[in-house]
């Protein structure tokens, strides 16, 4: 299970494929990508299988962006399956959703979705934090959209590394933490996101680790804002130097 995440200058896709592919050695049983290309409308695919069979169905997808992320899925709640593979949608199109982890108590979440008239297309337990972003971001519409995933990442119990894209905050990243490792690799006017560094240790030497019940707002324009998820206070990070 792992995740590869990008914003910067270089193909997006290339970034998160050869990530993931480094992130192979964890295990997993499905594999999945989603872009966001220059009109700001997302591509997603993803299946059962290996990152070969990703790449398989989504080559056309080359060239086409210079932010997304990628996922490889390890079934904790739902068979491997290509409905169950990540990224996750929410109900309106707009959010799009990794996880690495398990959210307990997801059950509860989906009955009061559900009774909102929230739909899943998944049997997993990740389903219900994209729609739950979705649902804080229609009661408030006032609300950010990292507010929104700090809100959301509050009513959850279990263990996560998340991150989450919203069509409408183009070029943003927002990142979490509990549990699930994540790190942050600062690149020349280029950001990327990985379980661990070896994704992107050919890129960049620097990088944070982003520290339990912490979460990270990142992209070009204003850098890695990083947040406590409980009360939301600003955190300094430590950057360390890899000697990888
Ligand atoms: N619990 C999630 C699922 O079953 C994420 C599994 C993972 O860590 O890859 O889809």
């Amino acid at each position: 299970c792992g995740i590869v995440g990008y914003t910067g200058f270089q193909d997006a896709y290339t970034i998160v494929i050869n990530g993931l592919r480094r992130l192979e050695y964890r295990g997993y049983d499905s594999a999945g990508i989603v872009l966001e290309n220059k009109n700001a409308n997302f591509s997603t695919a993803k299946t059962k299988g290996k990152v070969d069979d990703l790449v398989a169905i989504s080559e056309n997808l080359k060239g086409t962006a210079s932010v997304g992320m990628g996922h490889t899925r390890w079934a904790t709640h739902g068979v491997p399956s290509d409905r169950n593979s990540h990224p996750h949608i929410s109900n309106n199109g707009k959010i799009a959703l990794v996880h690495n982890g398990i959210i307990e108590n997801y059950d509860t979440i989906k009955k009061m979705l559900t009774e909102k008239g929230y739909t899943f297309k998944s049997e997993t337990d990740t389903e219900v934090l994209v729609n739950l972003i979705q649902y804080f971001m229609e009661l408030d519409a006032n609300l950010d959209f990292p507010e929104a995933v700090r809100f959301a990442l509050n009513e959850v119990y279990g263990a996560y590394a998340i991150t989450v894209m919203h069509e409408d905050f183009p070029g943003v990243l927002v990142v979490g933490r509990l549990g699930s490792p994540l790190a942050i690799g600062l690149g020349n006017k280029e950001y990327f996101i990985a379980s661990d560094a070896s994704p992107f240790v050919e890129f960049t030497k620097e990088a944070i680790y982003l520290e339990e019940g912490h979460m990270a707002t990142i992209s070009l324009e204003n850098g890695v804002d990083i947040r406590s998820i409980v009360d939301n206070s600003k955190i300094i990070p430590a950057i360390q130097e890899l000697k990888l």
